[in-house]
């Protein structure tokens, strides 16, 4: 099971520790440039499309937060080491924030602790099957994009509700911001809190590492911070090649 081998966790070099943290201490930055309290936001790590070692790395500098797209590249962190053993760091808590089938919840139900892409009611059924009264955001589709996933922003409370028929616990909403920049980004940000007050949810996760300020600007408390505190992506390690979002 292992990702290490023989049992022991990839101890991180301390360099690459220090310059995440330094990535880290950027981000806050920019979250207080856009007027955000850091305190109050919170970054979620991405790992997606690097090994475990960048498990190792986040929660060597305090980051328990870990967000990940791909159902199996998920269950494989989720079970190495890396992640699991107490001496590394904070127990991590596992985002599920890419598109998912429903036949791949089960694999996920013991490892995440928010899911976030729930964008459709079979999907949230599924989830209330596997993980009775699992925390949840639903996804909104605020930029009218047809390859993002996510409800459409006028379907969101019956989804909201169907959900919490199910007995799961929404949190809030999340969006995944417009091509293009923060320009183009921030009136979909805008829509998504505005949806978020009308059904009275804490939680707004938007933000990535290129329009972060956007979102920070329109009320997010939850970013899904990858390239900009693990570096680009190596296009191979995960999946489908090249769509790196
Ligand atoms: C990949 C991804 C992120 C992180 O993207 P970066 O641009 O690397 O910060 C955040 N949210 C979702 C849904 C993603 O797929």
């Amino acid at each position: 099971m292992s990702a290490a081998g023989g049992g022991g966790s990839a101890i991180p070099e301390p360099a690459t520790v220090t310059a995440f943290v330094e990535r880290l201490a950027r981000v806050r930055d920019r979250i207080v440039s856009a007027g955000g309290d850091p305190a109050r936001v919170t970054v979620v790590a991405v790992t997606k499309g690097f090994g475990p070692v960048a498990v190792a790395v986040a929660r060597a500098g305090g980051v328990a937060d870990l967000g990940e797209n791909y159902a199996q590249e998920l269950a494989r962190k989720a079970g190495a080491s890396e992640a699991r053993d107490p001496g590394l760091g904070p127990a991590v808590r596992w985002h599920a924030i890419g598109r998912l089938q429903r036949n791949k919840v089960r694999s996920l139900a013991r490892s995440v602790a928010l899911w976030q892409s729930v964008d459709r009611e079979p999907l949230a059924a599924e989830i209330a099957r596997r993980c009775p009264g699992a925390s949840v955001l639903v996804q909104v589709n605020v930029s009218d994009e047809m390859q993002k996933g996510g409800c459409a922003p006028e379907e969101t409370s019956a989804l909201v509700r169907a959900a919490r028929e199910l007995g799961l616990d929404v949190r809030g909403l999340m969006a995944v911001g417009a091509e293009g920049g923060p320009d183009a980004a921030g009136p979909g940000f805008a829509l998504l809190r505005r949806l978020a007050d009308d059904l009275g949810l804490e939680e707004r996760s938007m933000g990535m590492s290129a329009d972060l300020e956007a979102a920070v600007a329109a009320g997010s408390t939850m970013v899904r911070i990858g390239t900009a505190l693990f570096g680009f992506r190596p296009r191979t390690a995960s999946g489908p090649a090249g769509t790196a979002h």
